[in-house]
């Protein structure tokens, strides 16, 4: 290919070798540098969204990817005392639509082979500290480059964002999440992404995520400055107060035999105005860290990469560049507002915003165009309150 270019990225999460599997099968010469010593992935379950699925399709991996999932097809999400605040089915909105309840490791394999079989060269145990111009730098003090073109992936709490020149507000959420992964018991339908809710201090949420292996993933929401004196109670008083709100929930917690066993997740909230600057261009977390309020993170950074392969194939690099910024600039806004908007009233100390939501949302609920906008936001279309991406 004549117009090939070299390109160099920094992290290996999900915008990373999605983008290297895009660029190295229009040809480009992909180097891909991950700061793990080999591939590690760990993670919570993710729910894939039609969004981000168009982009596995794309590379040729849904397939795969489907055949180890769990097919998500509503989400579901009650108060404890029983009313109903969410019931949202995928295909209300589009017969046959649906979700799929994965987890990093199963994304993250199916995304490397891509890339790699692409001819993605992939350097692990590289932590890339600086960007010298069209250089890469690691912690041993190698210069990788020069490259035309340098893409940010390093998730949302990127060391190499601030060093772009594009500006950039980054804030810390007080609240976050506790996960375990385990077996899924009968209790839990496995198509559905199951929620319950007790105020705006406690959510607890069931999402399947395979079928190959049975898997349920399990989200308890937590204060992260209550993290460590949280460690240090009693299991059994957590279990207690897991079963008061989800009491389906006891013998899938007979798996759970110390609290050390559930990991922590951080929230993290990234503005930028724009997402390139000169040639480089930043995708993912490190673009557009959002609470994960609305499942949409891992989505949202493939239709990144996707965006940027179509932008440099269209374009040349400098245009290409900002196109990026410019196409992706209304979906990501939407989500970013959505979940600002969203996430108080499912985790904060608000006890107005759970009122409110307990009484607002069974009625929204009930009027047909608030429900379709509400699936048509879980399916990650929305680009604005009245357009969407078709379908
Ligand atoms: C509890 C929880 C639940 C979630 N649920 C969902 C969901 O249901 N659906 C959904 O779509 N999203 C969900 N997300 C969000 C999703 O996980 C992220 O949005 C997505 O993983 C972002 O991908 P990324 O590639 O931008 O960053 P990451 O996945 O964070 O990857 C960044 C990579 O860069 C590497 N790295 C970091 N620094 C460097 C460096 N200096 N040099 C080289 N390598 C580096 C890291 O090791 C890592 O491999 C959830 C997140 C959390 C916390």
């Amino acid at each position: 290919m004549d117009d090939s270019i070299k390109v160099g990225i920094a992290g290996s999460g999900t915008a990373g070798p999605a983008v290297a599997a895009l660029l190295a099968k229009a040809g480009h010469e992909v180097t891909l540098f991950e700061r793990t010593p080999q591939k590690q992935a760990v993670g919570a379950g993710l729910l894939m969204q039609p969004t981000g699925m168009a982009v596995l399709e794309r590379l040729g991996i849904l397939t795969s990817l489907l055949s180890q999932t769990a097919k998500i097809d509503h989400l579901f999400c009650r108060t404890t005392s029983g009313t109903t605040l969410l019931d949202l089915p995928y295909n209300e909105l589009k017969n046959g639509l649906f979700g799929a309840g994965t987890y990093r490791p199963v994304l993250l394999d199916l995304l490397l082979e891509c890339a790699q079989n692409a001819g993605t060269k992939v350097q692990w145990d590289s932590e890339i500290t600086t960007l010298d111009q069209k250089n890469l730098i690691d912690t041993h003090g190698n210069k990788h480059g020069p490259f035309d073109l340098i893409l940010i992936c390093d998730g949302a709490k990127s060391a190499l964002r601030a060093q772009t020149g594009i500006p950039a507000q980054v804030n810390h959420y007080p609240w976050g999440a506790l996960w375990f992964i385990g077996k899924r018991t009968p209790e839990f339908a496995p198509h559905t992404l199951w929620q319950a809710v007790e105020g705006t201090n406690w959510l607890n949420g069931y999402l399947p995520t395979g079928t190959a292996q049975d898997f349920l993933s399990l989200f308890w929401s937590i204060r992260m400055r209550e993290v460590e004196e949280w460690r240090s109670r009693p299991l059994q008083s957590w279990k207690d107060h897991v079963c008061r709100i989800t009491p389906q929930a006891e013998p899938f917690l007979q798996q759970v035999e110390s609290l050390h066993q559930l990991q922590t997740a951080a929230y993290y909230d990234v503005r930028m105005k724009q997402w390139h600057h000169k040639n480089i261009a930043i995708l993912g977390d490190a673009a557009h860290a959002l609470s994960p309020q609305l499942g949409q993170g891992a989505n949202l950074a493939l239709m990144d990469a996707a965006t940027l392969a179509d932008c440099l194939h269209e374009y040349p690099l400098e245009q290409a560049l900002s196109q990026y910024s410019k196409r992706r600039q209304k979906h990501l806004r939407f989500y970013q507002f959505a979940t600002r908007w969203t996430t108080p009233f499912f985790q904060s100390d608000s006890k107005l915003l759970g009122l409110t939501r307990d009484f607002g949302f069974p009625v929204a609920m009930t009027l047909p165009w608030m429900r379709r906008q509400m699936i048509a936001t879980m399916a990650g279309v929305k680009t604005g309150p009245f357009c969407s991406i078709p379908l």
